[in-house]
């Protein structure tokens, strides 16, 4: 395609421990992004990614032929073995190939070396597989609603988890909206937590109707903000943060301080090209984020949920 150099002349480029074939290859024609530019991201942003993928089954999406070009999810290694990407055991999903995770800043390397623009993660670790340690919220946006609703809806969602006593850490997507993380004690299983999420959203959507819906769909989101809860089924995934964007600008999903809300221009508000300024903030805004992990069990009888 036109935005694929010849390959005969790309020179493998070293980067870390890694050779990068086809360096020069542009991944997003929109900003001239190569594959050289993606590997070096992974490369600094590494240190700050890395605890987001600690020990969560993660789904890579790859795009072999740029940005615009065919999306891949890949939940599984193919024959290949990959340094800093383990498999995990079998008997944590034993009816699929094992799931695999992101071990070290090498594993996001290899990975997009092979053209791995996003890493999606479970809202469960390795070693409590059966037990959610986040609950997460994406709002999306539906057609029409113009960027200051989607702020205003996050202070809402924020407001009832506030009122639920439950805490809530917000990013950018990277895309079109924002989304919520609530840390919660391991204590319940996939289908108390996601039932609960839902019960959340729906209370949301009932009390807020003329912002908020609880139905996915692009006609009942017309205007409003669908507040995905499916994101907290088992084997659901939602991308990192500091994960790039398979998308033409390629955003980066980035943590922020809810005071900063105000100031956020999009889910896209930074990207590969410009968030290499925001690395010194790093993770500060979610300091004390496993640390306000809750019990959901108060805030499921004060919602009425059991
Ligand atoms: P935006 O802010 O633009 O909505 P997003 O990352 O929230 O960006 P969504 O379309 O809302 O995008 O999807 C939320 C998450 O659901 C994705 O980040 C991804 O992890 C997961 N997801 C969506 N579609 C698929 C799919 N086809 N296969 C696997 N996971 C998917
Ligand atoms: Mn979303
Ligand atoms: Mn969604």
């Amino acid at each position: 395609s036109a935005t694929m150099p010849p390959t005969q002349k790309a020179k493998p480029a070293p980067v870390a421990a890694i050779e990068v074939s086809h360096p020069e290859r542009v991944m997003d024609a929109s900003t001239g992004v190569t594959k050289l530019d993606l590997v070096r991201y992974y490369e600094r942003v590494g240190p700050l990614m890395m605890p987001h993928l600690k020990g969560r089954p993660t789904s890579l999406m790859r795009t072999p032929d740029g940005v615009a070009g065919e999306h891949f999810f890949q939940k599984h290694l193919q024959t290949r073995e990959m340094a800093g990407i383990v498999q995990l055991p079998q008997s944590l999903d034993p009816e699929h190939p094992p799931l695999l995770s992101i071990a070290s800043i090498q594993g996001l390397l290899q990975a997009a070396q092979f053209n791995v623009v996003e890493f999606h993660t479970w809202n469960a670790q390795r070693d409590k597989i059966l037990r959610p340690d986040r609950m997460t919220f994406d709002l999306d946006p539906g057609e029409g609603v113009p960027w200051s609703a989607v702020q205003e809806g996050a202070e809402l969602v924020r407001v009832l988890l506030q009122e639920l006593g439950l805490p809530a850490f917000l990013k950018t997507s990277g895309g079109k909206g924002l989304h919520v993380e609530v840390p919660i004690q391991r204590r319940h299983d996939w289908d108390t937590v996601k039932g609960f999420s839902k019960a959340i959203v729906q209370h949301l959507a009932e009390t807020i109707a003329q912002r908020f819906v609880a139905k996915s769909g692009p006609s009942n989101r017309k205007g409003k903000i669908f507040v995905d809860y499916l994101r907290n089924g088992w084997g659901a995934t939602t991308v990192s943060a500091w994960s790039a964007r398979a998308r033409p600008g390629m955003g980066v999903s980035v943590p922020i301080e809810w005071a900063e809300l105000d100031r956020i221009s999009s889910g896209a508000h930074w990207s590969i090209t410009s968030v290499e300024e925001r690395f010194r903030k790093g993770n500060a805004p979610w300091d004390g984020y496993s640390a306000a992990a809750v019990s959901i069990t108060a805030a499921m009888k004060q919602l009425g949920y059991s």
